[in-house]
């Protein structure tokens, strides 16, 4: 342990907890004890006090303790001589400065002064700060705090591997091409990249804003402060991950830290002159497992006991190897990446836009488009078919029909991709799986936005791409080559045809068409019974290590994108993947779901902490969630029925809570009987809560499901014999609070009202 480092970082420590003592004063002089404290669009208060101490802080007197705390762990900064600091009290020094930046930010909310404001800032897409109260459309703020929603979107992408970590970037890059260049190393590679800190007032902010690249959700690099005090939301982001998909509580200090260390790819990277504060802020992210990688000389801290990895890492860096700074700033990103040992893999795909998943949320909006296809103005499908082995000539790509350059900016075109594999372990029944990965593969390439799937595809390419040299052919590279990486083991030969011709366009509409008819029918006519094994996924249990989903032809994986025959085309690619067969073996009820097969799957899987699972009920034995869901059931018990909340749908609920705090309550691999998270199609399976009644069930449905699915529902309500079913459940335009929703489906008549109570 070095004593500089220690000595600056006890003295940092000391530091910020006199200036969070300072401000909690004031705050409780101006405000009061009893003025509400929180970050927006969290059920989690201040994430990383509630995961290091238990304490849900909910106003501003809360803190008290929290400072006592912070005050508890500070060490007198070394003298000159004679005394040899230790890691631990290192540490320590590096938890208050935590507890105390977490404070420190949450007294600031309630002053208005968080998010940041920074003028002429623009996040790119969507983010939690798009109320008035926080400015408008989000113009000129930074993003503060990662909400719940995205957090959880984000769950999913870490979990089965899309994202491989996240990069903690603190400071100023030597310049503001250098700056571009690591964020986009790191997006290259799909690593999450929180900003903040600054040098002498520059931050790499600034750099990134006036090189005009995009930050935001959309682009995995989120801007969180000029300041190192807020580089205390990426920690309170690795603390949640723990207590939202490892199923620990708050209060769990050492097993979230050992959680992150484990199973959280993070680094931080400090750029520029690392400060008092800056050391501080590392010895926090060090409790974290995460080390910290300077580009300035400091001294280093090599393996002990707690990481077999250096926990500080000293880069100069003009001692970088490399012709240029270019190239010395990706050496950079590849040092970080070695130093944590972060799991890539990447595919080369010969497009001349960068590709990677970090591009797939990517928004093209209208002033930046160059052409669209689909959409109002025009018709886009995609259709993937098998076909015999030597009818596909591998890797050709044909466009018929003429390109867009004849077209004006802005304008749309009609536009159809068939892509045609074979391969000697491909099978019909994994065209739709592959099918859909288009989608994926497709949103990879920086400028294109792809939208929807089979014959409502929607796609947009930006002007920057075209002026790259993109073409519609371009669509075709892609496929042939994320086919070949991603599903090498079924697919031997793919051959890709884009249509734009008009005659050609109808003609292949209708073939594809009916293809999405016969599909729609092959899984529509499979049902629980008919199949003797279901299948497990257990994608999640790198973060949820206790859940497994029970995939079954008639009820789909939670997170709404492995289905049965997803599953089953997943295990024969991949036979000893997350996804295995499960027999049913014995039928224990089938009314409630339960078969001996299950069970003892279910025991094994969920290392003993779950011993039973009734595949069709709410009330009882009900299926565990890791994060990922697509929506929440919840019964309420005054409506004789449950509701069912989409995670897009951030208002109250009859429930008396938002998504992000039902969420709190359904996941983490626990079994909670009355909450259940589930994948939206699920709602529309005669299976859907059967043993509790069925849809008949739904009293209460966030309005996006029933506009999403408005077509789908009609059928469910007429199969449930009530065709004016989906007109008496409530949404959240009529009543948000459960007086409400009882008085609307009393006057409804709902037929929950008159079915046998579920208590
Ligand atoms: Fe995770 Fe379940 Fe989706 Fe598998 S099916 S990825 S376990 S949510
Ligand atoms: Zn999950």
């Amino acid at each position: 342990m070095s004593r500089y480092i220690a000595t600056r970082a006890i003295r940092g420590a000391n530091l910020i907890v006199n200036e969070f003592e300072q401000m909690y004063k004031q705050a409780m002089n101006e405000k009061g004890a009893e003025t509400p404290l929180a970050f927006p669009n969290t059920a989690y208060h201040l994430p990383l006090i509630l995961g290091m101490t238990g304490q849900a802080v909910e106003k501003l007197g809360d803190l008290q303790s929290i400072l006592d705390r912070a005050k508890n762990l500070l060490h007198p900064v070394p003298p000159d001589h004679r005394w040899t600091p230790y890691l631990g009290e290192t540490l320590d020094a590096g938890m208050a400065t935590l507890l105390a930046e977490e404070g420190i930010e949450a007294v600031r909310f309630a002053y208005k002064q968080q998010p940041e404001v920074l003028p002429g800032f623009k996040l790119a897409g969507g983010t939690s700060f798009t109320s008035p109260e926080f400015g408008g459309n989000g113009d000129g703020h930074l993003n503060g705090p990662i909400d719940d929603i995205q957090l959880r979107t984000w769950g999913i992408q870490l979990v089965d591997g899309r994202m491989p970590g996240f990069a903690a970037i603190v400071g100023c890059a030597k310049s503001n091409e250098v700056a571009v260049k690591i964020v986009r190393e790191l997006q290259r590679r799909n690593i999450l990249t929180f900003l903040s800190g600054n040098v002498n007032g520059r931050s790499i902010i600034h750099q990134l804003m006036e090189e005009g690249v995009e930050l935001g959700y959309d682009t995995y690099t989120v801007p969180f402060g000029t300041d190192t005090i807020s580089a205390i939301y990426a920690l309170g982001f690795a603390t949640r991950s723990a207590l939202t998909f490892g199923g620990m509580k708050g209060g769990q200090a050492r097993d979230i830290l050992l959680y992150n260390k484990n199973r959280v790819f993070a680094f931080v990277l400090a750029l520029g002159e690392v400060d008092d504060l800056k050391y501080a802020t590392a010895a926090g992210a060090i409790n974290f497992g995460f080390p910290v990688i300077a580009d300035t000389v400091i001294p280093e801290i090599l393996p002990t006991g707690i990481t077999s990895y250096e926990h500080v890492v000293a880069l100069p860096f003009n001692e970088i190897p490399g012709k240029d700074d270019l190239e010395r700033a990706e050496n950079l990103v590849q040092k970080c990446i070695e130093v944590r040992g972060v799991k890539i893999k990447l595919t080369e795909v010969p497009v001349p836009v960068p590709y990677g998943s970090a591009f797939e949320g990517e928004v093209v909006r209208k002033q930046d488009m160059r052409i669209e296809f689909g959409g109002k103005k025009s018709r886009c499908y995609e259709y993937l078919r098998m076909l015999d082995f030597d009818a596909v000539q591998d890797g050709k790509i044909t466009v018929v029909g003429p390109g867009f350059e004849d077209h004006p900016v802005g304008a749309a075109m009609d536009l159809g991709i068939v892509v045609d594999v074979a391969g000697r372990k491909m099978q019909k029944d994994f065209e739709p799986v592959l099918e859909r990965q288009i989608h994926h593969f497709v949103n990879g390439a920086s400028g294109i936005q792809h939208i929807g799937q089979r014959d409502i595809t929607w796609l947009r390419i930006n002007k920057a791409a075209v002026d790259k040299g993109f073409n519609l052919r371009h669509f075709g590279d892609i496929l042939h080559a994320r086919f070949h990486a991603d599903f090498g083991a079924i697919v031997d030969k793919a051959q890709v045809t884009i249509y734009t011709d008009p005659h050609e366009v109808e003609k292949w509409l209708g073939i594809a068409r009916a293809a999405y008819d016969e599909r729609n029918v092959r899984l529509g006519n499979m049902t629980d019974e008919s199949v003797e094994e279901f299948y497990s996924c257990t994608l999640c249990q790198s973060f949820a290590p206790n859940h497994l989903c029970i995939v079954t032809p008639e009820r789909l994986g939670l997170c709404g994108a492995y289905n049965w025959l997803d599953c089953k085309a997943s295990f024969q690619i991949n036979p000893t993947g997350p996804n295995q067969p499960i027999k049913k073996s014995t039928t224990l009820d089938a009314s409630k779901g339960y078969w001996a097969g299950t069970n003892e799957f279910t025991e094994g899987a969920s290392h003993q902490q779950v011993h039973e699972v009734a595949v069709y009920s709410i009330m009882e034995n009900p299926m565990t969630a890791c994060g990922c869901f697509e929506c929440i059931a919840m019964v309420i018990p005054e409506a004789n029925g449950v509701m069912i909340v989409s995670r897009e749908d951030t208002s109250m609920t009859p429930a008396g809570m938002t998504f992000s705090t039902l969420a709190g309550m359904a996941g983490g691999g626990l079994q909670t009987p009355g909450i259940m998270g589930h994948g939206k199609f699920y709602i529309l399976s005669p299976k859907f809560v059967s043993a509790d009644g069925g849809f008949k069930r739904v009293v209460w449905m966030s309005s996006i499901l029933k506009e999403q699915m408005a077509e789908q529902l009609k059928k469910v309500a007429e199969r449930e014999g009530d065709p004016d079913l989906i007109d008496k459940i409530c949404d959240e335009r009529v009543a948000t609070d459960v007086e409400g929703l009882v008085a609307y489906i009393t006057e409804k008549n709902h037929p929950a009202l008159s079915m046998e109570s579920l208590l």
